[in-house]
């Protein structure tokens, strides 16, 4: 059997190892098909902080989840190796340092053919991961759940940030343009068309208003048709749910997704070929409830049971 989570019928619950369900550590991702990898970091953020403390709280949040899902018949540990590979040592007082350590982080451990699954963190480390993604998997399509299309050139001056993640990935050709789908987007903008130029490089983007009061499962075998077999990136920012459903993060916008919205999309995308995923922008310090964190540690589980290679009963 590969490793399974401790049960809470072992061991209360609210104790044991501070790893991503409590499955063991590893140093190394040699041996795993599925590691967790947290990013402790918020030095990208524009607005509100605190996503430093994110991947403790995702983890501790997801000491509740049980191992096999109910709902949809998935039971990852029946089939795949998982491990927690700890957080990366990033620079918390430079985010370009931050941002070439995440990068090597990964390429040495993508040296190992494993799925990497990211707990963040504020979006900008998702620019480093996918440089490393794309040296192995070459240009990879992209599911993106967001409030925001994070694709500003510049802020404050600065090139990378969690604002302006997929245009530098854009023009780095780390991602297909036209296999790249932006879901959840919604808000105010710095101009009027702030979305409409990534259109034109060939994004598919979803407005949330178009989402209001729909099934996404329509949208997510949309998505899955069009991707095809091509590997696939899923970045899931948490501020794409409501925040009814997820204040605690840094740049919350009114009129968002909702939860059973955002199980439907995931569950959706089972099938597709994912290489890699991340949950980012859950900040603990505005998440006063944790249901926050609950659910975006949730929401790795769901991703998590999408992946190739896990069996359904
Ligand atoms: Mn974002
Ligand atoms: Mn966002």
């Amino acid at each position: 059997m590969p490793n399974q989570p401790i049960s809470g019928n072992d061991l209360a619950r609210f104790s044991g190892p501070q790893t991503f369900m409590r499955l063991p550590e590893a140093a190394s991702a040699a041996a795993l098909d599925v590691g967790f990898i947290g990013i402790p970091m918020d030095i990208g953020t524009s607005w509100r902080s605190g996503t430093r403390m994110g991947p403790k709280q995702l983890r501790e949040q997801s000491a509740m989840i049980r191992p096999y899902n109910i709902q949809t018949g998935a039971a990852p540990f029946d089939a795949l190796q998982c491990a927690d590979l700890g957080d990366v040592a990033i620079n918390t007082f430079s985010l370009s340092d931050s941002i070439r350590i995440i990068t090597e982080t990964y390429a040495a451990h993508l040296k190992h053919d494993f799925i990497p699954m990211t707990l963040g963190g504020d979006h900008s480390l998702t620019l480093p991961v996918l440089r490393a993604i794309a040296a192995k998997h070459g240009s990879v399509a992209l599911v993106h759940v967001d409030a925001h299309a994070d694709v500003n050139d510049k802020m404050f001056g600065e090139r990378e940030t969690h604002g302006t993640v997929f245009r530098r990935a854009y023009e780095e050709k780390l991602i297909t343009p036209d296999k790249v789908f932006q879901i959840g987007l919604r808000g105010t903008g710095y101009t009027a068309d702030d979305f409409t130029e990534a259109a034109g490089w060939g994004f598919n983007q979803y407005l949330a208003p178009q989402m209001w009061h729909k099934s996404l499962s329509p949208l997510a075998a949309e998505i899955k048709a069009k991707i095809g077999d091509q590997p696939c990136y899923v970045t899931y920012d948490i501020d794409s749910l409501d925040p009814a459903y997820a204040p605690g993060t840094g740049t919350p916008e009114i009129g968002g997704l909702t939860t059973p919205q955002a199980l439907e999309l995931i569950r959706g995308l089972r099938g597709l070929n994912i290489v890699g995923c991340d949950l980012v922008e859950v900040s603990p310090p505005y998440d006063t409830s944790g249901n926050t964190a609950l659910t975006g540690a949730n929401l790795m589980f769901e991703m998590l049971s999408i992946l190739p290679g896990v069996p359904y009963r």
